[in-house]
């Protein structure tokens, strides 16, 4: 029979790749400042979009080869239908031990214990304000209340963990909100990590200076309420450190002042098919039009051990001459 290898999938600088985010869709129900316009953008037509049997078929290719852990995202993964029957399909995948989801948490609370049942074991649920004002004005829905519902429900499942929050730090807003943030993440069982605002927004207005780094937002939470390095786990994006009085933890994702690039086990696979080996990539590969015309597993394994042995050494952010990829963060799935 026709099967894919297990050999490690490995890239042309020796990283051994065991990591897919995989976007669903590349619709939302927010428009964040940072990554869509007000307007939404041209979203993709139905057919273009994989469906759930495409998406198993290669996460059941690239299981074998070492990419155990799987994380949904999008667009907002909870806006495509029926997502706990895929994430119980994926979780059922020989070799995936680690299934979670990216989600705004807006339609959490009513999908929260599906998820759970259906295998997802970690959550990350983005909020970039606490203050009700403040978060319609960066994601422009009126919709702290429900998300804060949706970590709730969650929270209520105890395999669901770690549920992580997420933060993006841009200059000019977030300053306001670290910490309260950080009280948040001592008075609940939450991990909050901030997220340097990278340029994968549609309104291409990011520069440098609205990137508000993670030393900054440390050393501003480190002067109310100490904090202590918490040790680094392998291909970790975030720097952990613990509240020095032992109340809960707090991340840092640093990639545009402390790229992490040289650990960088990832990949990434589009809602059309196309699999990225970089956020910032310029060139994708096509994995649709394979699995549509007959591609044998085989076939499709050559394919994305070529793409990935070519993975970018790193990105080019803070370089002159960055080109900021075409598509945005919710296009490539962030
Ligand atoms: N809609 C889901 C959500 O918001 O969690 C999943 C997709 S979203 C693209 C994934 C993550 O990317 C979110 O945490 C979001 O805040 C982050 N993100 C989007 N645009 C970004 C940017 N320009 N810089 C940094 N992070 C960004
Ligand atoms: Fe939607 Fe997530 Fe992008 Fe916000 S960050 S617009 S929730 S995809």
């Amino acid at each position: 029979m026709d099967r894919a290898s297990t050999e490690p999938l490995r890239d042309g600088h020796g990283r051994e790749i065991g990591s897919l985010r995989v976007s669903v869709t590349d619709r939302c129900n927010f428009r964040c400042q940072y990554c869509m316009p007000a307007e939404g953008l041209p979203w993709l037509q139905r057919a273009e979009v994989l469906t759930f049997e495409e998406i198993a078929r290669l996460i059941a290719i690239l299981a074998p080869m070492g990419v155990s852990d799987v994380r949904l995202t999008g667009g907002e993964p909870l806006a495509r239908l029926d997502l706990p029957l895929l994430a119980g399909m994926l979780h059922g995948i020989d070799g995936v031990d680690d299934l979670s989801l990216t989600t705004n948490g807006y339609l959490l609370e009513r999908h929260a214990a599906a998820l759970v049942a259906a295998g997802i074991g970690r959550f990350n649920v983005s909020v970039d304000s606490l203050q009700r004002d403040r978060f319609f004005q960066l994601t422009r829905r009126d919709a702290l209340a429900a998300v804060l519902r949706g970590l709730e429900a969650l929270s209520a499942h105890p395999e669901a963990h770690p549920i992580k929050v997420n933060a993006v730090a841009i200059r000019g807003f977030t300053e306001e909100e670290v910490l309260p943030f950080a009280r948040f993440a001592r008075e609940h069982p939450y991990e909050v990590r901030f997220i340097e605002f990278m340029p994968l927004d549609a309104d291409r207005s990011w520069s440098p200076s609205q990137v508000l780094t993670g030393k900054e937002i440390r050393a501003a939470i480190h002067a109310v309420y100490p904090l202590e390095p918490s040790p680094r786990e392998p291909h970790a994006t975030a720097r952990v450190y613990r509240f020095a009085d032992g109340r809960g933890q707090i991340g840092f994702i640093n990639p545009v002042s402390e790229p992490f690039c040289a650990d960088c086990n990832r990949i990434r696979l589009t809602a059309d098919g196309r699999l990225r080996t970089c956020l910032f990539s310029l060139a994708e590969t096509d994995l649709r039009a394979p699995l549509r015309t007959g591609a044998s597993d085989t076939e499709i394994e050559r394919i994305i051990r070529d793409a990935v042995w070519r993975k970018e050494l790193k990105h080019h952010v803070n370089e002159p001459g960055f080109v900021q990829p075409a598509r945005t963060m919710s296009a490539i799935g962030g």
